[in-house]
């Protein structure tokens, strides 16, 4: 008999903040979904680690969301430092992933987020690749109320099941907190730059670096203003590593 994917996942803390263990994250969001189980996904790293750490909304946010999946290198030394050993799940993989799956078992899917016109182009660079993908609603992340009210009424009469949500930390998850209601059997994920990397605005860091823990180095090179943000990396590695000697055990439940 097949055995049915548990409802909730192993949560462990680092540093007050949540992350969930998996070996397999899409997978059990899609089994979520098709039991008509909604599914709010935060993909955490280290600096939202440090944000949420000084912004309690967004703490109380990610500890309510249903899935927090380690994306950044910094998570998953830390989780490895306590012993966990858990592959990474950016959110950009993830919500690739997540497409294919939606193209094969035509679930509705739906984008926001991005400046004027990305999402459209990510959008048509997706459907190139999954000529089966349907796309129900596309809007970028800069639109006016109006139009805001417009789409949360498409939101609740289309009912789409994947909904991808691109407008930055912390942004994007305060607004999925706000709306989750729309669609409470969908799969609600904030994506970040995802857009701008799929429509080719953006370049991800290539495998090289990726593979050495250097991608917080190239987004630097790309987008250097992003400087005081990433302080936060140093910091959380001197924290989380003070954390795992206080602790001196592990603290999984
Ligand atoms: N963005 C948006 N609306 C806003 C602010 C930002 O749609 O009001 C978009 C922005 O165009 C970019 C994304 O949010 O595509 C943020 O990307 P970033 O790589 O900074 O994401 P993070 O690292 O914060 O997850």
């Amino acid at each position: 008999m097949l055995e049915r994917t548990p409802l909730t996942l192993r949560k462990f803390q680092i540093l007050g903040q949540p992350v969930h263990l998996s070996p397999d994250y899409v997978r059990w969001t899609i089994d979520r979904m098709e039991r008509g189980i909604g599914t709010r996904v935060v993909t955490m790293n280290a600096e939202i680690v440090m944000e949420a750490n000084k912004q309690p909304q967004l703490a109380e946010i990610l500890q309510k969301a249903d899935l927090v999946t380690p994306d950044g290198a910094g998570l998953v030394m830390a989780l490895k430092l306590h012993g966990v050993q858990q592959t990474r799940c950016a959110g950009i993989e993830f919500g690739e992933v997540l497409l294919e799956e939606a193209a094969k078992a035509n679930y509705p899917v739906f984008f926001y987020g991005g400046k004027p016109g990305v999402a459209d182009r990510a959008a048509e660079k997706m459907r190139d690749r999954l000529p089966n993908l349907n796309i129900v609603g596309i809007y970028d992340g800069y639109i006016d109320n109006q139009a805001q009210i417009a789409m949360t009424e498409q939101l609740s009469i289309d009912r789409p099941k994947i909904i991808l949500v691109a407008l930055g930390v912390p942004r994007q998850e305060l607004w999925i907190d706000r709306h989750f209601h729309l669609c409470p059997d969908a799969i609600w994920v904030g994506v970040g730059g995802s857009f701008d990397v799929w429509s080719g605005v953006k370049n991800r860091a290539p495998m090289i670096f990726r593979k050495l823990n250097l991608e917080w180095l190239y987004r630097f090179g790309q987008e250097p203003s992003r400087w005081r943000r990433m302080l936060a990396l140093p910091q959380f590695a001197l924290l989380a590593l003070g954390e795992r000697i206080r602790q001196g055990k592990l603290a999984v439940r």
